[in-house]
């Protein structure tokens, strides 16, 4: 259909529930209620259109659902009329699951507790005000009894889809919202008939209230014919690196949802007598266990989150080894080590030589490739304890524990000649005088590569011990 067409159904649709409220009673507002309900059959269906034929079977079964349902008032006097209301709910709910069963979902396990949930807490209330009153009813056939069931049970699985539904949605789509309004507004109905019968009133009997009820259910129908416009919206993939939704709509039901239990409670207090104790019971425990359940689920996310956070806070997003702050954490218990074990230490510092000059010959991507094809080269050329690390730019640093300075030289003899591309390296490195701080044992290394750099690049450097005047010696060229 295209967007005239709907706008000409939303033009109908509010327009026929506005004769509604005015048509006389009779065969002509049952023929327009029918109208209406087919009409909204009618959108649903053919806005299922765009999609894939296997993928039309949801929406068919919502406008079956909403046929059944509005062509209940036809068979009233057939008395066959709650055989079609309530094939609106397995029709319904079938079509939602497979939806939800479409669905990106980012979290499937938290989706079914907060659904649980929030339909624990309206089970609590539909079995207090509606189920057990009915199962409770002495004046009424087992039939009857199964039917008055069937139409908050029907209700409830409807919630609970439906909270699926919203809960595995993509943020701000258009459908799931749609058709939550649109059932939500089902429920609306189905929730005053249940309060006008708890009441006394007589529906059927009065025109106005059938009027009223009749009205949320078209409207209900009506706007789920519109949500088909954009029935491919489900089908949709979440966009990568999505943000997480702030939720607090979601634990404003969750926390009406538990207030239900106390607010039962309460009421029941006021009243007197205390009938449905054990129901209450239940339906905290319930409620409690899947609360912390919840609690457990955000727990063990934010730990794996904080995992994920420290591992990429510390490592090098290009060639994917530790970052200088990772290395840096590490030394001291390297050396610490060395102390209480009475090993040698060594670190050194490396250098690509020329590598501006490399950068502007082959560019930037270039440049890069190098970087990481060189640091898994001397990564492979280093000893299973020792740890390279990028220290910055084209600078990378290396932990050698248990080795003394002609150690370190050999190993990282070794590491330059694997260094790819026929590019070199200088370095500088520097063993621990066990007494020196972190700090100027980096400083020394430091000094080393400097000197490297200085007598001519493509070489290691070892830095002599600390003392009043540290003369660095050339180890190999
Ligand atoms: P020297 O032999 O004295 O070390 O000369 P050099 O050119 O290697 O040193 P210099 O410090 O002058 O230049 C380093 C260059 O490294 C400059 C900068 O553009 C480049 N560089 C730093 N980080 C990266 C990077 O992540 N990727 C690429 N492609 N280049 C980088
Ligand atoms: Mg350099
Ligand atoms: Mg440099």
């Amino acid at each position: 259909m295209t967007s005239r067409g709907w706008r000409a159904y939303a033009i109908l649709a509010v327009l026929s529930l506005s004769l509604y409220q005015v048509i006389p009673d009779g065969a002509w507002r049952t023929t327009l209620s029918v109208a209406i309900g087919y009409l909204a059959a009618a959108a649903t269906v053919a806005g299922s259109r765009r999609l894939k034929p296997v993928d039309r079977l949801p929406w068919w079964l919502f406008a079956g659902g909403m046929a059944c349902n509005s062509s209940g008032t036809l068979a009233v006097a057939a008395g066959w009329s709650d055989v079609l209301y309530l094939a609106f709910y397995p029709a319904v709910a079938l079509g939602l699951a497979l939806l939800i069963r479409r669905q990106y979902s980012r979290s499937r396990r938290a989706a079914l507790v907060d659904a649980a949930t929030i339909t624990a807490g309206l089970g609590l209330l539909a079995w207090v005000y509606a189920i057990e009153p009915a199962l409770a009813d002495p004046d009424i056939s087992p039939l009857v009894r199964m039917i008055r069931v069937s139409y908050p049970l029907g209700d409830l699985i409807l919630i609970a889809l439906t909270v699926l539904l919203i809960r595995n949605g993509v943020r701000n789509q258009w459908t799931p919202r749609g058709i939550a309004l649109s059932l939500l507004i089902f429920l609306a109905g189905d929730m005053i008939w249940l309060v006008v019968g708890t009441l006394g009133l007589d529906v059927t009997g009065d025109p106005h209230i059938g009027r009223v009820i009749d009205t949320v259910y078209l409207s209900s129908f009506a706007i789920f014919g519109y949500a088909a416009r954009r029935s491919g919206d489900t089908l949709l993939e979440e966009p990568a690196g999505a943000p997480a939704r702030s939720g607090i709509p979601l634990m404003l039901t969750l926390a009406a949802a538990l207030l239900v239990a106390p607010a039962v409670l309460l009421a029941e207090l006021i009243d007197g007598t205390i009938d449905n104790g054990l129901a209450i019971a239940v339906g905290c425990t319930v409620m409690s266990l899947l609360v912390v359940t919840r609690m457990f689920q955000l727990l063990r996310h934010s730990e794996r989150q904080a995992l994920v956070v420290r591992e990429l806070s510390r490592r090098d997003e290009l060639t994917g080894l530790p970052n200088r702050r990772a290395w840096v954490d590490e030394l001291p218990q390297v050396l610490e080590r060395a102390r209480l074990l009475g090993e040698p230490v060594s670190i050194g510092m490396i250098d690509l030589d020329h590598f501006k000059l490399y950068n502007d010959r082959f560019g930037h991507p270039g440049g890069d490739r190098l970087l990481k094809e060189a640091s898994a080269a001397w990564s492979g050329a280093l000893r299973r304890s020792d740890i390279l690390a990028r220290y910055g730019g084209e600078e990378f640093i290396v932990l050698l524990p248990g080795a003394d300075l002609t150690q370190a030289s050999m190993v990282l003899e070794r590491v330059r000649g694997v260094t790819p591309g026929g590019e070199t390296f200088s370095a500088g490195l520097a063993t621990w005088d066990t007494r020196e701080t972190p700090d100027d044992l980096i400083a020394r290394a430091d000094a080393a590569l400097y000197q490297a750099k200085a007598t001519g690049r493509d070489r290691i450097v070892g830095a002599s011990d600390p003392g009043p005047t540290p003369a660095p010696e050339v180890v190999s060229a």
